[in-house]
């Protein structure tokens, strides 16, 4: 265990080379009503200081590897319990009511930290809802990307092809995830008129599609299949929302991503967790390669 005050360059140090490692912030005299852990590697502890100048004046580090040496140093030495910042440590906490996952995670108080995170996310997430349908315990199974053909020329391609696990009806599915967009107003699917921007004509023809299912003809991979209606997947979802847009649109089932996140992980999903630690290693390798010296031939 490592404790630093008035050493900001220390500090730095430890933290990079102990990524695995943990810290506890506390006041300069420790107060047992403020003893926040971190994951060594959290944003909110490292690289340029937010608030004020430093790191271990206002405050001071206390870190290790070991996590329990952590907190019962708090309980022996401050007198109080840690609490588990909700960046690094507190996303997956199920019993958290109040925020959601997705809440949590792409709102902080830095908002170009918010929107460079949503659009990371974007790139990955219609893989996650794949990596849900192929879990057996889901209740659809994905049959790859349908199109819609009008009757009058065109086509419009979509994102999933549902088959329920229970009937075996197949369903269009389209994935709407604006995380930060507009100051979060489409987070959370709480109302109806949160569609009404989705004016591109593909989203129109899904909506079309859902009340009529004559109006289009649907192939998937370039066979002609018939669908029962539409599903939406939404980033997060209030039962109030769904039940209206269900009740307004036709559409049969709205599913939320952020759901499909808390059973993945549940289920230990493995084909899920490897899909996210592939991600996490191959950020990690760009922004090291960003971080590195010039190669020696070109200096
Ligand atoms: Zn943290």
């Amino acid at each position: 265990m490592k404790r630093f005050e008035g050493d900001d360059r220390g500090y730095l140090e430890w933290v990079n080379s102990n990524p695995t490692g943990f810290v506890l912030n506390c006041n300069r005299s420790p107060d047992p009503n403020y003893i926040m852990l971190h994951r060594a590697t959290c944003w909110t502890i490292t690289g340029a200081p937010t608030r004020g100048e430093h790191w271990t004046v206002d405050y001071i580090k206390v870190c290790s590897q070991d996590r329990m040496e952590l907190e019962t140093w708090a309980q022996k030495k401050v007198g109080g319990d840690v609490r588990s910042c909700s960046f690094c440590l507190g996303a997956m906490r199920r019993s958290d009511s109040v925020d959601s996952l997705f809440e949590m995670t792409f709102d902080s108080a830095i908002p170009e930290r918010d929107k460079f995170l949503s659009r990371v996310f974007g790139i990955f997430s219609e893989e996650i809802v794949r990596a849900w349908c192929r879990n057996p315990r889901s209740s659809y199974n994905d049959l790859g990307r349908p199109t819609l053909y009008p009757l009058g020329g065109g086509h419009y391609t979509l994102d999933f092809t549902f088959r329920s696990r229970q009937t075996g009806q197949l369903y269009v599915g389209e994935l709407k995830c604006e995380l930060e967009f507009q100051g979060y107003r489409y987070l959370r699917l709480v109302a109806v008129d949160q569609l009404n921007h989705l004016n591109k004509r593909a989203f129109r023809a899904f909506l079309r599609f859902a009340r009529d299912q004559g109006s289009y003809n649907l192939k998937v991979a370039g066979k002609p299949k018939s669908a029962a209606g539409c599903i939406l997947v939404w980033g997060s979802v209030d039962p109030k929302g769904a039940e209206a847009v269900k009740a307004t649109t036709g559409i049969h089932d709205v599913l939320s991503l952020e759901q499909m996140i808390e059973d993945l992980v549940e289920w230990r999903d493995q084909a899920y967790l490897e899909l996210v630690r592939a991600r996490a290693r191959w950020c990690e390798e760009l922004f090291t390669a960003l971080e590195m010296a010039s190669p020696p031939h070109s200096t």
